[in-house]
């Protein structure tokens, strides 16, 4: 099965998707986990061209387009193999992000980076999405205070860009209302971890 983790910055997506794969593998499931953009060396280079705080020139539909090419290399080298292995994938982000983000946030429309995803995927969807839905200005603060995180292009967006990111992924989730489950990720780590096994455990 393949199950995507989405949200915001400071959702606590990385954390609570490491901790799902170890509570899983405890119950002797076989489990990948990985990350967008990225997960594999193409898709990490590209996950640097993009993120690179330096790049500020990056035009929004390279942007979108640059993020396609990173899930379709990702999807065959990775998550494939693994689910074709019988693996559990758990993959922090997938398509989701790029409607929130760039659909959305950005301004390029839904529709329109739907249509170029569906390009890159070729209709090849996560059976699960769980959606950690936090209030961008707690989020922020949490990843103020997490010291060794790596700060990327995006973090220096204002908070309204994060808001906007939020009302994305609203929109999300009346499109796909049958595959994404939102959770409140304003809760307690713990919490939002019970929340998410339930879900999961209730799929598998
Ligand atoms: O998963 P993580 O939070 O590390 O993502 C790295 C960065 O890429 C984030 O700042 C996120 O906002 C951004 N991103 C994006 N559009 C996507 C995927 C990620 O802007 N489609």
């Amino acid at each position: 099965i393949f199950i995507t983790f989405e949200g915001g910055e400071g959702a606590g997506k990385s954390t609570i998707l490491e901790r799902t794969a170890n509570f899983l593998r405890e119950h002797n499931y076989q489990v990948t986990t990985t990350r967008e953009p990225g997960g594999i060396p193409i898709a990490e280079k590209i996950r640097h061209i993009i993120l690179d705080t330096e790049h500020t020139e990056m035009d929004p539909r390279t942007e979108a387009l640059l993020y396609a090419a990173a899930r379709r290399q990702h999807l065959v080298e990775k998550v494939i193999p693994a689910l074709d292995r019988g693996d559990i994938v758990l993959c922090d982000r997938f398509i989701d992000s790029s409607l929130a983000y760039q659909g959305y946030a950005r301004g390029l429309g839904m529709d329109e980076i739907l249509s170029i995803n569906q390009f890159a995927i070729a209709d090849f969807m996560p059976e699960l999405t769980l959606y950690l839905d936090v209030d961008p200005e707690i989020g922020l603060q949490r990843i103020n205070q997490t010291k060794d995180r790596e700060i990327n292009r995006l973090d220096l967006e204002a908070l309204d860009f994060h808001i906007q990111v939020r009302e994305g992924y609203k929109e999300v989730l009346k499109k796909f209302p049958q595959r994404v489950k939102k959770i409140n990720a304003n809760q307690t780590e713990e919490q939002v971890l019970l929340d998410v096994r339930n879900d999961i455990l209730a799929r598998l």
